[in-house]
Parts: C-alpha cells; structure tokens; sequence
C-alpha cells in the first residue's frame, strides 16, 4: 500500500486535475444537497462545475459553521523568534539569498515581546521561526515555548520540521499546536520553488507532521502556500491530507489555513495567482467537508476582505496585529520582515470588526487544565518511531 506522500506524485496531480474537469452542476447540486458531506465529497465542490454555486456553497458552509462553533471568532498573535534561514525557498522573504536585516531574539527580547502580545489580550501565542541549525537550535525553541507557556494558554510553533522525540519534549515543555504548510502539494513545483536546503525533502515534511500529531499535539495546521500551484488541485490535497492524519490521530484538531502570496524581499510573483473568490470558495467547500476543523485567515490579507470573511462566518480563528519580523512589537525597524502585512489594524480594532459583525471575539477557547492537569502528551514509550529521516539534528 503506498505511503502518504507516494499517493501525491505526478501522475497522481494531474489526474486529480482531469478529474475535476469532469464534474457535472447535477454532482454538485447532489452533493450540496447530501444530509453529511465529506471529504469525498471535495473534488466536486472545489470543481470548475461548482463555480456556478458558490452562492450555496458559502450558506452551506456558514450555516456549518454556525451549528459547530457558534457565533464565536478565536484571536491568535504570532511572535517570530527568528528570521535567519538556511534554506531557499522561492518565495520567502527569509531566503539565505536575500540581503536583509537578520535577528534572532534573546530570551530576554522574546520575553518581551510576549508580555507586549500579552498586554494587548492574546492568550494564544503562534512561535515562528527560520529554519537556521546554528542560529535557532533546537533547545533555544523549546526554551521558548516554555517561557510562552507561563503566560499563555495555548502556544503552537511554526518552525522547522522535527522527528517525534523533539515534538514530544515541545509538548512537555507546554506546546500543543503544529503549524507545518506543505507549501505545494504539488511535489514537481516543491522541487522548483525549493531548489536548495532541507526543505527540498518534500516527504520528509510531510512525515513531520505526524510526527507532531503522534507527540500528542492537540492541534495540526495544515496549508497550501496559494500562488504556488493550482488551487484546486491543493484544496483537493489538503483534504486528503486531513483526512488521511484524521483517521490516524482522531484526538488532533485539523486547523486549515489559506496563506496567499504576499510581497517579501526577492520580489518573487505567484505564478498562479489566487483570486478573493477562488480564495473563498477552497475556504468554504474544505469547511462544508470537515465541520470540525479551524478555518484561520491571517493578516496576510486585507482589512477589507477580513471584514468580509467574519461577516460570511465561515473562520473561526483569526492573527490580529501581527508582526513579521523579530522583535517587531517594540521595534519594527530592528529586522526584516517575512511578508509585508496587509491587515494593519491593532487587535482591538479587529475584535470590535467582529463584535460590530455580531460574533464573539475569543481571547481564550482553551485551557491545558481541559486535560485534567496532566501535560496532555501521551507517553511515546512502546510505541515505534516513525522514520522521520531528517538529515540533521537540531
Ligand atoms: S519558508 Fe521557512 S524555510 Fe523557507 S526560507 Fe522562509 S523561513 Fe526559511
């Protein structure tokens, strides 16, 4: 039986394109009419066919939306530890190969920049950071997250792919969210927009991933880095994907994020730009196939469009105020950003667009007493480690 990755080759990718192509309006019809759609019910959502219907899709997914989460948006910040990078990824403003104004944070710099974070009403906290060995080592992170942890309740990482016994020790030291884009399904086009450094091992991050959820993550967020590569055919890959963890690690939330392409250093042009309505409606078929996972919008995006997004109720978690570059919520001009924002507004003009919307704008949705005071991280002993085969320790 092939692995995972094995069933996103080539082939596999441009028959996937074929096979949305064929979809008929009456497949889309019965499929928004079915009591439970799910995952396979995708590919004829996210069809060229269903264009047509993205008036119901959107009812669909927002009356969904409703049933599950309520009249409620969740406000996560992200603090980026560090923008020094070893690898080169087309598309980043943190390549090695740009010339930009590079900075990891001291602990005492982290520090504050979490207490500002915190002084503005997040309780959960996104690390990010380069993918540098020397510059951001592996217990440099996890020391991170466990300062993060005494002031927040939730604190998820996205960094660098790790193997399971890494994962595990975030987890103890207080982390319980995985973010890891796999950037493009779409494994010809990895290859091109990552011509050198670890992250050209497009398996690799995928296995990392589970390894996260296997390390007891409470949640896993999943996304296609849009602009990269036909957004169908991602919108399609990600729900295999999700499917595939969900049936594997039924106690991991899916969290599915949309990052389009924003301006960064190295100038570099989406080869295949995503429009606000393909934007949309890959949002709002993945929500109508998995009632239960997060939709996140982050300020990649316009105020306007944001504004929007709330008042069609469809995600459920979205950044507010964020800050690309280390230490960027005291001094914006000490480091380079990894894209330039596009939603500027402070947190609190944000949590008022969704309270003006009518919806609730959530600080805090979670708490790791929810698991009973333990560490919420399932012992690995006895358990096979799965062959993550990074070609490195961190
Ligand atoms: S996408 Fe990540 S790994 Fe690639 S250059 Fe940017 S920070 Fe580095």
């Amino acid at each position: 039986m092939p692995t995972f990755d094995q069933t996103l080759n080539d082939a596999a990718w441009q028959a996937a394109g074929e096979g949305l192509t064929r979809v008929s309006p009456e497949a889309v019809r019965r499929a928004l009419a079915a009591p439970r759609p799910g995952a396979g019910d995708i590919p004829t959502l996210l069809a060229p066919a269903a264009d047509a219907f993205l008036e119901q899709i959107a009812q669909r997914a927002r009356e969904t939306t409703l049933r599950r989460f309520g009249r409620t948006v969740a406000l996560y910040a992200p603090i980026y530890l560090s923008n020094h990078c070893a690898n080169v990824c087309l598309y980043c403003g943190f390549n090695c190969n740009n010339t930009i104004l590079r900075k990891t944070l001291s602990a005492a710099e982290a520090e504050s920049e979490m207490a500002r974070v915190r002084e503005q009403g997040f309780d959960h906290l996104l690390l990010v950071s380069g993918d540098h060995p020397r510059e951001i080592p592996f217990d440099y992170i996890r020391d991170a997250v466990a300062r993060a942890h005494r002031r927040f309740a939730s604190v998820s990482v996205e960094v660098y792919p790790m193997d399971l016994a890494q994962y595990t020790q975030l987890a103890q030291a207080g982390c319980d969210g995985l973010v890891l884009y796999q950037e493009t399904y779409h494994v010809e086009q990895y290859l091109r927009m990552h011509p050198r450094g670890w992250k050209r091992d497009y398996a690799g991050r995928l296995r990392a991933i589970e390894a996260g959820a296997e390390a007891g993550m409470r949640s896993v967020g999943l996304g296609a880095l849009l602009g990269l590569s036909d957004w169908r055919r991602e919108g399609l890959c990600l729900a295999r994907h999700a499917a595939h963890l969900m049936k594997r690690f039924w106690r991991t939330r899916i969290a599915f994020s949309f990052p389009r392409i924003c301006p960064a250093a190295g100038g570099f042009q989406p080869p295949c730009p995503v429009t606000d309505r393909d934007l949309v409606h890959m949002m709002c078929a993945l929500r109508i196939a998995f009632p239960d996972a997060e939709i996140v919008i982050s300020t990649r995006e316009r105020a306007e469009l944001r504004d929007r997004l709330v008042q069609l109720g469809v995600a459920t978690r979205f950044s507010a105020g964020s800050r690309t570059q280390p230490g960027g919520y005291r001094d914006e001009a000490g480091a380079t950003g990894q894209f330039d924002v596009h939603d500027r507004r402070t947190p609190a003009e944000v949590a008022a667009v969704i309270a003006a919307a009518g919806y609730d704008p959530v600080w805090k949705d979670w708490d790791r007493t929810f698991l009973g005071g333990s560490t919420g991280v399932p012992s690995p002993a006895g358990r096979p480690r799965p062959a993550t085969g990074f070609p490195r320790s961190v």
